[in-house]
């Protein structure tokens, strides 16, 4: 592929061509003065883009859509949604457009898109606009869990404005340009099923299907293949974000990917000590969406995605009831297995031992975090030392020490592999207090503890000298911590 030196990046226009339905045609807001805050370089170079030219005039106004690639058509996506467990059957991109799709380095399809452009017509009663801060925590936690191999979008950019939005206080404006294997989610489908077009539910399955399932083209009946592999999907991906201690805060329905991508980073933050209650966001006041809830909640989603696909499913409607159901019970088998597979990865363990040996040693262990309290993801790392034959700083952790002496002893007969346990837990995490500090200098025109922050987190399993202080966990006198939606 070739690298741009200008704007020679063409993109297509092929969701918006073949779902006027679903797309409504719409510019992005100028911006009094663009500053680019943060350029994902690696990011740029396997889009075909020049990272020189994208720093430029020029290139910062392509990176905000205020200035058109070639073939853009920017559009407005419109989708449905369960927030909070109640339908709205009209959410849509109220401050976000899908610039076009992209062909990357390895051959794949992508979107470009923008969040925090200006109003669209699905923008109800909001400003259509993003602050800086909350642009720059998606980048942040974004780039950090595909760094640490999670499915997620990407982050390209983060421009600043120079238009001051107002929230609680008045805070400066950004746009985030991302990059995502596609926008389609969950209330994709509730959407065009709500407008009971049978044909227009037909194309929006097969154009998932062609886009990140192609294998199930081929299946005897391939719209239950389809919901079968994002229920496989959904399952894998909520098993990883419960191994790093990743809360997502809003997975409402219009928050969850049709791909089994990560989206739409909100509220969203990396649990502290071992908790399932453990809730950030200002908003989830009934805990709906606590760490813990994440794979039931997922699987309720699915319920919703299954509901949306039932007639294409089956001609006879208790048929297509008890085919969707037969995959959705899968749900809890798959998350299990995912969950366990990599739990045992965490402890070093083989992948041959025992499935009860492993839950069990895993289930004692978690209930003693949680008992006492303890950082998760320090203790962890800390255990791999523990594998060397130095478990003091483990030890520290814990005041019940007689309980995890006991459960040390059973976990060692089983020979923890060191190693793998080092290339399973990660080091580097965007810890709270760190984000916190981070995106208050850069709202501050301070960008330095950011960078430092995004250099740390991109190498999640690296002990690097320098970098201790982003390996430590919060200070007690961190907290009780809150995570807003920066809308
Ligand atoms: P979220 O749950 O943050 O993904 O957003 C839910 C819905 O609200 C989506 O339809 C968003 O496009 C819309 N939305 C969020 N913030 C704004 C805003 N500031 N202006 C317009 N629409 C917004
Ligand atoms: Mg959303």
């Amino acid at each position: 592929m070739n690298v741009d030196a200008q704007s020679t990046v063409t993109l297509d226009g092929q969701f918006a061509r073949e779902f006027p339905e679903l797309a409504i045609h719409w510019q992005a807001e100028q911006a009094p003065d663009p500053q680019l805050a943060a350029l994902n370089e690696p990011l740029a170079t396997e889009l075909g883009f020049d990272p020189e030219f994208l720093r430029s005039a020029e290139g910062l106004q392509l990176l905000i859509g205020t200035a058109p690639f070639n073939g853009s058509t920017p559009v407005a996506q419109g989708y449905a949604g369960h927030q909070f467990g109640s339908y709205s059957p009209r959410l849509g991109d109220g401050r976000a457009l899908l610039l076009g799709e992209l062909v990357n380095a390895s051959g794949d399809l992508c979107d470009m898109h923008l969040k925090g452009s200006g109003r669209t017509p699905f923008a109800r009663g909001g400003d259509g606009l993003a602050a800086l801060g909350p642009m720059l925590r998606e980048y942040l936690l974004s780039e950090a869990m595909h760094a640490l191999g999670i499915p997620t979008t990407r982050s390209l950019a983060v421009v600043a404005t120079g238009r001051p939005v107002r929230r609680e206080t008045m805070l400066p404006g950004a746009v985030l340009t991302r990059v995502a294997s596609s926008h389609l989610r969950v209330g994709s489908f509730q959407y065009a099923r709500a407008m009971n077009d049978l044909d227009l539910l037909r194309r929006l399955a097969d154009h998932a299907i062609a886009r990140h399932y192609p294998a199930v083209a081929e299946a005897e009946n391939r719209y239950l293949a389809l919901f079968d592999a994002v229920v496989s999907a959904q399952a894998s991906l909520v098993a990883r974000w419960m191994l790093v201690g990743f809360i997502h805060g809003v997975m409402n329905t219009d928050n969850m990917t049709i791909s089994g991508e990560t989206i739409d980073y909100g509220p969203c933050a990396f649990m502290d000590v071992f908790d399932p209650g453990t809730v950030y966001s200002s908003i989830d006041e009934t805990g709906r969406y606590a760490y813990g809830n994440q794979p039931a909640v997922a699987q309720w989603n699915l319920t919703r995605l299954a509901e949306a696909l039932l007639p294409l499913l089956h001609a006879d409607q208790e048929r297509a009831v008890a085919l969707a159901q037969e995959s959705l019970g899968s749900f809890p088998r798959r998350y299990s297995a995912a969950w366990l597979s990599g739990m045992k990865a965490k402890l070093g363990l083989a992948a041959d031992v025992d499935d009860k040996t492993a839950t069990s040693l895993t289930d004692g262990l978690l209930t003693l975090l949680q008992q006492d309290r303890v950082d998760y993801t320090s203790f962890f790392r800390s255990l791999g030392t523990a594998a060397r034959g130095n478990a003091g700083a483990a030890h520290s952790m814990f005041s019940d020490t007689t309980a995890f002496e006991i459960w040390l002893k059973r976990w060692r007969t089983l020979k923890p592999d060191a190693e793998l346990m080092d290339r399973s837990n990660p080091v580097n995490i965007p810890r709270n207090h760190l984000v916190e500090e981070a995106l208050a200098a850069a709202t501050d025109g301070e960008l330095g503890p950011f960078e430092q922050l995004l250099d740390a987190v991109t190498t999640p399993f690296e002990e690097r000298h320098g970098l201790e202080r982003y390996a430590a966990p919060a200070p007690e006198t961190f907290g009780p911590y809150q995570t807003f939606c920066g809308t």
